[in-house]
């Protein structure tokens, strides 16, 4: 349903991303894996268009985004959760929610409270301002905020960084429910190789900003991992 082939991406002239190409099917789980600084954060950009420049190709469901505005590619369905969060501390938690709504697919203008399900603590802090919730808590709204989208696919950069080790297991757990039970596809972007093996269907690793190796997460071995993740 997303399929990448031939992408180079740019900040000014220099090419961080370098003829990488990959696929996605519907309702799919990809690890994005690789060290700390070989392009997964730009390759999230690329897709979301958010570089200064991309060529290649980025087909969303056989059409051709690669051209498109980002809130275009928003509202086709690609939501996106950044590295640190990217919420809005001085707004209530609510008003973050609403913010995920101007991009809905489905022209949904109200907040969707079946997310709730996923996150009930968010329910008890609406009016509290994001800045004042945990850094877990925090994690858990910019999931929600991007499931306002009703998104096919959600790309989530390192979710689980800078979290209190005993709410990361929730928050993957919450991640894996989403691709679960709502069927939406989920690009992670991961440093835990063990998270990728529980959660992914395929990975992707990525190497000096091309694809290193890529397969079924049962082939993800030590090897691999010693090889481009071991610092
Ligand atoms: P991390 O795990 O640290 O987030 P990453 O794999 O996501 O790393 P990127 O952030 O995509 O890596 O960075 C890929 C390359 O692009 C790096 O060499 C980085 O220095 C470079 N880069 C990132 N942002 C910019 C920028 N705004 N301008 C120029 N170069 C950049």
């Amino acid at each position: 349903m997303l399929e990448l082939a031939s992408v180079d991406a740019f900040y000014g002239n220099i090419r961080a991303l370098q003829d990488v190409s990959l696929s996605v099917d519907a309702g799919e789980f990809l690890a994005v894996l690789g060290r700390n600084g070989v392009g997964k954060t730009t390759l999230m950009r690329a897709i979301l268009g958010l570089m200064d420049r991309t060529t290649g190709s980025i087909r969303l469901d056989s059409q051709e985004i690669g051209r498109w505005r980002t809130d275009q590619r928003a509202r086709a369905g690609i939501a996106y959760v950044p590295q640190g969060r990217g919420i809005l501390p001085r707004f209530s938690v609510l008003d973050n929610l609403r913010f995920g709504l101007f991009a809905n697919t489905k022209g949904r203008r109200e907040i969707d409270e079946g997310v709730f399900e996923f996150f009930p603590a968010l329910r008890e802090h609406l009016s509290r301002l994001g800045g004042n919730l945990s850094g877990g808590q925090q994690q858990q709204l910019a999931i929600a905020r991007a499931l306002m989208v009703e998104p096919k696919v959600m790309l989530l950069d390192e979710p689980t960084e800078g979290i209190q080790p005993n709410i990361v297991e929730e928050i993957e757990h919450i991640i894996s429910r989403i691709n679960a039970e709502r069927g939406i596809t989920v690009i992670l972007v991961e440093q835990s190789v063990s998270f990728a093996r529980r959660a992914a269907r395929r990975f992707v690793i990525m190497n000096k900003g091309s694809v290193a190796a890529a397969g079924p997460t049962a082939e993800l071995d030590d090897g691999l991992v010693h090889r481009y993740m071991a610092v």
